[in-house]
């Protein structure tokens, strides 16, 4: 099968994603085998790839939003699958591979803080390939209303997002401040408007601006330019200073949540900003709860995302683009 590894990290401009020929990948116990469709292109597959964050193995195929069709199946151990995977089922794989079950955290219902988690196109090869192999009690079974290249944006940018909106607790009508509008953020938008919300977007393009106003934006300005005082904010911007123009902008007992897996240092700041029982919070990986939670809301508030496809052969171009914020939205691999 074709796939796009990364041998050693680099800058994307120099193509680090080289096209290998692999063997098949034999599903073991509990394991299904995927034919892939789709697979969406994040941000984290940029750090990866540039090697701004350090993947425990390489060669590795990154890509951590498969859509993709069940093509084989290992054999069955665990009694305790949440749902049965069937030969030919369409499931989306997403970044969380695996996690333990047993760890304190795995027991709270907090598998994504499980310090022996697994991630696709990370700890394990992932969909920048034909044929990938997955956990079957952490794949999602996708809604037939959503078409590939849809649900490919919703397996990360899409329940990471969800996840930030719940950890900043956001309530029906609130005030909400996103700070970068990238591929998570435009679709975060659109659940803040179904949910009644005042949605205030900061970005430096231009382009993500006009597309945050396109989509039901009520203002979408340069950041530091404060319009009004928000309730919530999240910050997608990976860049330590825009956490502390997201502090300033919330109110008293407001919360900032940071959808960010590697960011640079946040500045010293005023313990002023903080003051007034102002919470800053982080966001790591998803649970699967999270995932199934999203996939049905995607659904009730029909939720679009703007997908710019690519094909298989133009995983590095798919990347830069990103890297460059060269397009709105998600990029998407079609792979087969
Ligand atoms: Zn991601
Ligand atoms: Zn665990």
């Amino acid at each position: 099968m074709h796939a796009y590894q990364v041998f050693s990290p680099a800058p994307i401009e120099s193509h680090p994603l080289q096209p290998v020929d692999m063997p098949l990948p034999e599903p073991g116990p509990n394991q299904a085998r995927l034919r892939v469709l789709v697979c969406g292109v994040c941000h984290t597959d940029l750090h990866i790839v540039e090697g701004d964050i350090t993947a425990p193995r390489y060669p590795l195929t990154p890509g951590h939003q498969v859509v993709g069709k069940v093509d084989a199946l290992g054999p069955s151990l665990s009694a305790a699958q949440p749902k049965q995977i069937q030969i030919q089922q369409r499931v989306g794989l997403p970044w969380l591979h695996w996690a333990c079950g047993q760890c304190e955290f795995c027991q709270r219902g907090l598998e994504n803080l499980c310090p022996q988690a697994r991630f696709t196109g990370f700890s394990v090869n992932g969909g920048f390939a034909q044929y990938v192999l997955a956990e079957t009690s952490y794949l999602l079974p996708l809604p037939d209303e959503i078409p590939d290249e849809q649900a490919a944006p919703l397996l990360c940018a899409g329940i990471v997002g969800y996840r930030a909106l719940k950890k900043a607790e956001i309530q029906p009508g609130e005030r909400v401040g996103l700070f970068g509008f990238g591929a998570s953020a435009h679709l975060c938008l659109q659940v803040l408007r179904y949910w009644g919300c005042e949605v205030y977007v900061f970005s430096r393009s231009p382009s993500h601006r006009q597309h945050a106003l396109a989509l039901g934006a009520v203002q979408a300005v340069e950041p530091g330019n404060n319009p009004v005082l928000l309730d919530k904010a999240v910050v997608f911007a990976p860049a330590g200073q825009v956490v502390i123009q997201a502090l300033e902008a919330i109110r008293p007992g407001g919360i900032v949540s940071i959808n960010a897996i590697h960011m640079s240092d946040i500045p010293a700041f005023p313990y002023a900003k903080l003051w007034g029982e102002r919470q800053l919070r982080s966001v790591a990986n998803a649970t699967y709860q999270d995932g199934e939670e999203f996939l049905a809301l995607a659904v009730a508030a029909n939720l679009r995302a703007t997908v710019n496809l690519y094909p298989f052969s133009q995983a590095n171009a798919a990347l830069e683009d990103l890297k460059y914020s060269r397009f709105d939205g998600q990029a998407v691999l079609r792979v087969s």
